[in-house]
């Protein structure tokens, strides 16, 4: 009895000492204990074990206490940075005076490579792919270590050309074996800058559609040299050790070789109808390839020096996308000597080989070269890229969207490594402010109903120490609008449980459930917990609000510049 007493009346006891210690004025207890030096202001910050007197730290590219501008109705709202954007000017009238005409845009963009895969971003040599034209470029250029694709190739791929997120521009995933749709209609980079005065080059794999309206020099290419579609199209089901089933059954191989999509490697023209067939991919014309596409590459940047017009070569390489088969010079070249590996060691040689032509034709210092992938590593067909983040391609993980990036620009892009985001719809807005539309200009381009998810990052690259432009960054996930990040926070709407289904084999993006409707307070902390396996939601509640606000922001976005569906999910 005296002790049940005794133990509630200690009860009590706490519950009125709570109580005061809730009541009292914040930090009245501390400052008596340990007054600030010369300080009589109230104490608003500290630790559950009294004041601090630490001043913190605010730091570049974090915008979460930042109200953005609206610089169009159908844009998206913009951190804006004066004195950058005049440091930036000012820069490219110096370089536009000295050669007489805006700067020439070199696109390298590979296929399925991992954030870690480049030596630049830590693998390299670690993962016996050493890659050191990539590496090279990138310390002498600005290394963008938040850049983000879509979860697929073809998604990726028109978000570069449209300036839209796949929820605007439609395509949700890739058209496989000639299904129906593609860039038709689409205002893309391309035709913007041939407006702008530039001659536009395309190479290498396309994979956006095969019908006329969406060939490439019906979208905006003066010339296209590749495949319309995806590498392993044309030979997986060749491959007796792949694709058995049908390559070892003569009715199932024929069936393949009569489907509607095109087998071979292509020339589009502008204003020729179709394509002209070069010749046929197959096991024997595949490990070619790369290098056929980097030969017409170098011819091209060749043909255009001393020319009066500025260009935009874009250049798509078949590596690393599943099955890889290395040229014959570079199986086995890479340490690793997994096809996977030998073909990065082939990409950088071949990135190598055009800058070296730049170099040698004079034109270096006026091309502005941009590097990345068009999403991160592919986990369901071995070997895979790396990546160190959660997820691989097909999911909206951080594995799954942020992708190796650097841009280099000799003497107009100061060498640093900077984490403020960049997504690849901002290309399309960055390459036409370049060309000369900046800002809300590329909207004179555009139907007033066409939303652009992209922003301008030209005074971000080339102002020294410049700093990005984009508070935001939304994430697609199929047909749903998946996440939103700001600074380190990432909130989590929908996203892709791989190990949901299937209890063996490889599991990836392609293999999983996408769950939609989450616990509500879903979000993560991508500097402390970058694989993304900790909910820290409730106990930052004060940057889930702004962020949860971002997100409420975006789908009245959606409500107004609605979602299409172009190739989709049939729901
Ligand atoms: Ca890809």
């Amino acid at each position: 009895m005296t002790k049940r007493f005794t133990a509630v009346g200690v009860l009590l006891l706490g519950a009125l000492l709570f109580t005061f210690l809730l009541v009292m004025p914040r930090g009245a207890l501390a400052s008596e204990k340990q007054p600030g030096p010369g300080k009589t202001e109230e104490i608003t910050r500290g630790a559950v074990t009294g004041q601090t007197q630490a001043k913190g730290y605010d730091h570049p590219n974090q915008y979460m206490h930042v109200k953005p501008v609206q610089i169009a109705d159908n844009m998206e709202p913009v951190i804006q940075h004066p004195e950058q954007d005049q440091a930036a000017r000012e820069k490219l009238a110096a370089l536009e005076k000295r050669f007489g005409q805006k700067p020439n845009i070199l696109i390298f963009i590979t296929d399925d490579v991992g954030w870690l895969d480049p030596g630049f971003n830590g693998g390299g040599e670690a993962v016996g792919n050493p890659t050191p034209n990539m590496d090279r470029l990138a310390h002498d250029g600005l290394i963008l270590t938040s850049a983000y694709s879509t979860p697929s190739c073809t998604p990726t791929r028109a978000t570069i050309h449209t300036g839209q997120n796949p929820l605007h521009h439609g395509l949700l995933r890739p058209p496989m074996y000639g299904e129906p749709g593609g860039l038709d209609g689409a205002v893309t980079l391309p035709a913007i800058l041939q407006k702008l005065g530039y001659v536009t080059q395309g190479v290498g794999k396309w994979h956006m559609g095969e019908n006329e309206g969406s060939l490439p020099q019906n979208v905006g290419y003066d010339d296209y040299y590749g495949f319309l579609g995806v590498s392993d199209m044309y030979t997986e089901w060749r491959d007796i050790y792949f694709n058995p089933e049908v390559a070892l059954s003569p009715a199932r191989f024929q069936m393949m070789e009569k489907l509607g999509f095109d087998h071979n490697n292509v020339h589009c023209v502008k204003g020729k109808k179709g394509v002209e067939k070069v010749y046929e991919i197959n096991l024997t014309t595949i490990p070619n390839l790369d290098q056929d596409w980097c030969k017409y590459s170098e011819k091209f940047i060749k043909k255009m020096a001393g020319g009066k017009k500025p260009w935009f070569l874009y250049h798509a390489t078949r590596a690393c996308h599943f099955d890889n088969y290395p040229n014959h010079e570079f199986a086995g070249k890479s340490p690793a000597r997994t096809v996977y590996s030998d073909g990065m060691v082939e990409a950088d040689d071949i990135l190598g080989r055009l800058v070296k032509a730049l170099e040698e034709t004079g034109q270096l210092e006026n091309t502005l070269i941009f590097f990345t992938s068009d999403n991160g590593p592919e986990g369901e067909v071995p070997p895979h890229g790396r990546s160190p983040f959660r997820g691989f391609k097909g999911s909206s993980w951080e594995g799954g969207v942020r992708v190796p990036t650097f841009v280099y620009w000799q003497g107009m892009i100061k060498p640093r490594r900077c984490d403020g985001l960049f997504d690849l719809a901002d290309l399309f807005n960055t390459c036409a402010s370049l060309a000369g539309a900046p800002g809300a200009a590329v909207t004179k381009y555009l139907p007033k109903d066409r939303y652009v998810d992209g922003i301008d990052q030209a005074s971000f690259w080339v102002a020294d120490n410049g700093q990005a432009n984009r508070r935001s960054r939304i994430y697609t996930l199929n047909q749903f609008f998946s996440g939103v990040r700001i600074d380190e926070f990432k909130a989590l709407m929908a996203v892709e449980l791989e190990k949901a289904i299937f209890p063996r084999g490889f599991q990836a993006g392609f293999s999983g459930e996408v769950v939609t409707q989450t616990g509500g307070v879903l979000m993560v902390n991508l500097y402390t917990d970058p694989q993304e396996d900790v909910n820290s939601g409730i106990r930052h509640i004060p940057m889930m609000v702004p962020l949860g606000a971002e997100a409420t922001r975006y789908q009245e976005v959606l409500k107004k510049y609605p979602p299409q569906v172009k190739v989709g999910f049939g729901n």
